[in-house]
C-alpha cells in the first residue's frame, strides 16, 4: 500500500493506474476507522481493481464549537487497516495541503440542506461539498463509496456529482452496526461507558419508527412521535431531531406511502451521534 499526502503526488500516483487500465475506487473518511469504514473499502474492492481510501479531518465541514479538535486521530492505527482491508493507495494530506489559502468557493445545497443535519449544523454540508469536491478532482475515481450511516451526506453528494456532471458512479453502502444496534461511528470513542450504555435508544427509537409503519401507521407526526418519545426514555440523551422524511428529497411526506428514511440525532454528553433507517412501507392491502 502507498501512501501519498500531497495533491501533485496523488496525481502522479493516479497516472500510474490510469497507464495500467485499471478502474478506481476512493473511500473519503476522516480516520479514525472502524469496521463501517472497512465495510467500505472492501465493497470498493468489489467495484475496482485499485482501492484508495482518503483520511483528512476536513476542518470546512465542522462549526465553530463543534469537535474539530477533539475529533479522534490515529493515522498509523488507520493505515494498518486499510492495508488489511485491501486499499493500495492512501492519500491523507495535511490541512495545509488541502486549503493553502482561505476557500472563496461555496457548495450550497439549498433547500436539501435544510433540513436533518443541516438544520442543526450550519454550514457543514458546504464543507462537506467542497471537500468531496476536491477529492474527487485530485483522485478522478471512477467510483466513489459512501456509508448509508450519514445518508444526508450520500443523498448530496449524489446531487453534488449529477448537478455538476462529476464523471464518477456513487455507490452508498450499508450501515455497520454494533452488536447492540448502535451505528458504528468514529465519535463512539468519545463516549463514556454511561453514555455508550445510553447510545442505542437511537437505534431502538428508528425500530420503534420502523414497527410502526410496518404494522399499518401512515401518520408521520405519530411516527416521529413515537420515534422521540423512545429517545426521551433516555435521560442522558438530549434530542435534536426525530423525523420521517421521503427518501427522494428529505421533504415531509403528508402519509407514509413511499419509501422514507426515518432519522434521529441527539447529543449524549459532548459528542452529537446520528442514525436513520430506510423503511419500505407494506403495500396497501
Ligand atoms: P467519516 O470518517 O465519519 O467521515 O465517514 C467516512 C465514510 O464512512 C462516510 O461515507 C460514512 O458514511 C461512512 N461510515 C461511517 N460510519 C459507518 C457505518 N457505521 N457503516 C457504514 N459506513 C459508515
Amino acid at each position: 500500500m502507498e501512501v501519498v499526502r500531497t495533491v501533485a503526488a496523488a496525481r502522479d500516483r493516479r497516472r500510474v493506474d490510469r497507464g495500467a487500465g485499471r478502474r478506481v475506487a476512493l473511500v473519503p473518511t476522516m480516520g479514525a476507522l472502524h469496521d463501517g469504514h472497512l465495510s467500505l473499502v472492501r465493497r470498493a474492492g468489489e467495484l475496482a481493481d485499485s482501492v484508495w481510501a482518503s483520511v483528512f479531518v476536513n476542518p470546512a465541514q465542522f462549526g465553530p464549537g463543534e469537535d474539530f479538535e477533539r475529533y479522534p486521530r490515529d493515522l498509523d492505527r488507520d493505515l494498518g487497516l486499510l492495508e488489511s482491508a485491501g486499499a493500495a493507495v492512501v492519500f491523507a494530506p495535511e490541512t495545509a495541503e488541502m486549503y493553502p489559502r482561505p476557500p472563496v468557493v461555496s457548495i450550497s445545497f439549498e433547500p436539501l440542506d435544510r433540513t436533518l443535519c443541516g438544520a442543526h449544523r450550519p454550514g457543514h454540508f458546504a464543507g462537506v461539498g467542497l471537500v468531496v469536491s476536491k477529492l474527487l478532482h485530485i483522485v478522478e475515481p471512477d467510483v466513489a463509496v459512501f456509508g448509508q450511516k450519514d445518508a444526508q451526506q450520500a443523498l448530496l453528494i449524489r446531487r453534488l456529482v449529477t448537478d455538476l456532471d462529476f464523471p464518477v458512479e456513487i455507490e452508498v453502502a450499508p450501515t455497520v452496526r454494533e452488536a447492540d444496534g448502535v451505528a458504528m461511528s468514529s465519535r463512539n470513542a468519545l463516549l463514556g461507558p454511561d453514555d455508550r450504555r445510553a447510545a442505542p435508544a437511537l437505534f431502538h427509537a428508528l425500530e420503534t419508527g420502523r414497527r410502526l409503519i410496518e404494522s399499518g401507521e401512515r401518520d408521520p407526526a405519530e411516527v416521529e412521535a413515537a420515534m422521540r418519545r423512545a429517545v426521551e426514555a433516555e435521560p442522558r440523551l438530549e434530542l435534536d431531531y426525530a423525523r420521517c422524511v421521503d427518501r427522494e428529497d428529505l421533504s415531509a411526506p403528508a402519509t407514509v406511502a413511499a419509501p422514507v428514511l426515518l432519522a434521529v440525532a441527539a447529543r449524549v454528553g459532548g459528542t452529537r451521534l446520528i442514525d436513520n433507517l430506510p423503511v419500505d412501507p407494506p403495500p396497501e392491502s
